[in-house]
């Protein structure tokens, strides 16, 4: 699944590529990827011009000049291609051929027509959704009441960090980073290197990591996303094979899919187990169990 950083990978792609752009036309291949009323679509997208290209959380937002959004969540499998006429191309989001071969496929679900190029929303398991909304309604939808601060916003502080935990005094520290309402977009690959790289064992309570070790867990969290983020922003709009994005996506992992093999901090075997209903991967040596 697409997390923040590939999401912040699609937005920094397309926010060289789509201002500026007016939009000419939309195909929906699939309702249910794109239920907006026609009328709408008429007054407020088609003829609108592309302002800006926002991302909260994992959803990627395209502002435009009629005063609408267009919402996009990638989901499972969701990934934008932007193709320009003159052969220039941009494609992030999840990784498959779909990035690199010939549109729209089998998995376009969502085709926007711009002057002098393309927009294809492609997602192969239909999770993901398009949506125009007015832009001043975007705060008042519920997920966007609900979803917990940036982790990378500037000011966002460890002090904001330990209170939001602190509400969760009996949680596990693993489910309550992964818990989106406490903070937006850490997934289970960054909860398991954040984890590892603050020596805290994913099943601790909350209550029982030092104030020390959360400060730690924030800089650590902050640190992978910013270093992922960095990995798959490539400034290579002609792309980017889908299988290399695939390898690069994961090569910084300390611990995530490295059972087996050695930490690297401290040569104990890595294992696999499972934490808060997920895959958990953790250095048993690094990483105390809780004792209580
Ligand atoms: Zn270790």
């Amino acid at each position: 699944m697409p997390e923040l950083p590939e999401v912040e990978t699609v937005r920094q792609g397309l926010a060289e590529l789509l201002p500026k752009h007016v939009v000419t036309g939309v195909n929906s291949v699939y309702d249910k990827s794109f239920p907006n009323a026609p009328v709408d679509v008429q007054k407020f997208l088609i003829g609108a011009r592309v302002s800006a290209v926002r991302r909260r959380a994992k959803v990627l937002m395209i502002d435009l000049d009629t005063a609408y959004t267009l919402l996009i969540h990638l989901k499972m499998t969701g990934q934008l291609v932007y193709r320009a006429d003159n052969g220039e191309r941009f494609g992030a989001g999840h990784p498959n051929h779909s990035l690199v071969g010939e549109l729209p496929d089998n998995s376009t679900r969502v085709d926007l027509q711009l002057d002098g190029a393309q927009l294809f929303f492609n997602d192969q398991r239909r999770f993901g959704w398009v949506r125009l909304l007015p832009t001043s309604e975007i705060p008042n939808i519920d997920f966007f009441k609900k979803v917990g601060p940036e982790p990378l916003a500037a000011d966002f502080t460890p002090a904001d960090f330990r209170a939001r935990l602190q509400r969760r005094p009996n949680t596990t520290i693993k489910a309550a980073i992964l818990d989106q309402t406490v903070i937006a977009g850490i997934g289970n690959i960054y909860a398991d290197e954040g984890l590892w790289g603050a020596k805290i064992h994913p099943a601790t309570r909350v209550k029982d990591v030092s104030v020390a070790k959360l400060n730690n867990l924030y800089r650590e969290l902050r640190e992978v996303l910013e270093l992922s983020i960095a990995k798959g922003g490539s400034s290579d709009r002609n792309y980017v094979d889908a299988k290399g994005k695939r390898g690069s996506y994961l090569t910084f992992a300390k611990v995530f899919r490295r059972e087996g093999q050695a930490c690297p901090r401290c040569g104990h075997e890595i294992i696999k187990t499972r934490v808060a209903g997920r895959g958990t991967h953790l250095c048993p040596h690094c990483q105390k169990e809780p004792t209580s």
